[in-house]
């Protein structure tokens, strides 16, 4: 069996969740294994399911640590991955792991965090993936395509979790003009 890692990368409401669950959902009519995860620290919609900002959902289990996908995606032929941006940096010789013994591996994740930095192991994985797709939202100022999420809070965590009202999808000029006026 050959393996490989597909990587769906962009902004919040970029559509990262619901392509990743159209991948999956096709893989399950094929009649696939497939396993789903997610960081267990991800509980904004359900403990148990992936869901996006449009209501798709798929049942998926939650994990605290990247390795113990190794164990849980034993039989599994493609293993998908939500939210990959809140997982350590070993997520990323766990998608290689998994790939090398013949898994298909899909990651979905934030390539970038609200100040427009590279987030977390996001940027490594891009780079050993056979695939990486970039998705994009419309920016909510002007109507062109967004690839930052801007946060309307003032919080300075790196992980602030809960949606909707906290961030908002921008392009480049709107994301800059909002970071100088705050
Ligand atoms: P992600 O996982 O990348 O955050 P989702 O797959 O959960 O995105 O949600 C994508 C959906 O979000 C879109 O199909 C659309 O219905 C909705 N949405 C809300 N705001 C926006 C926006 N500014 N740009 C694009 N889609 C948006
Ligand atoms: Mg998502």
């Amino acid at each position: 069996r050959r393996g490989w890692i597909e990587v769906v990368c962009g902004s919040m409401f970029s559509g990262k969740t619901e392509e990743l669950i159209r991948r999956l959902k096709r893989a399950k009519i094929a009649r696939q294994r497939v396993e789903i995860f997610k960081p267990a620290l991800d509980t904004r919609y359900h403990v148990q399911d992936v869901v996006s900002h449009n209501a798709n959902s798929i049942r998926s289990t939650p994990v605290p640590l990247a390795q113990e996908m190794l164990l849980l995606a034993g039989g599994s032929d493609v293993v998908g991955i939500d939210e990959a941006q809140f997982f350590d940096e070993t997520l990323v010789e766990v998608c290689v792991q998994l790939a090398n013994r013949g898994t298909r591996v899909i990651v979905a994740g934030l390539d970038m965090d609200f100040q427009g930095r590279p987030f977390g192991p996001m940027p490594a994985l891009m780079a050993v993936a056979e695939f990486v797709t970039k998705v994009h939202a419309v920016c909510v100022c002007c109507g062109e395509i967004a690839s930052y999420s801007f946060r309307v809070a003032a919080s300075e965590d790196k992980i602030l979790l809960g949606e909707t009202d906290a961030y908002e999808a921008r392009c480049r000029p709107c994301f800059l003009s909002g970071m100088q006026e705050k």
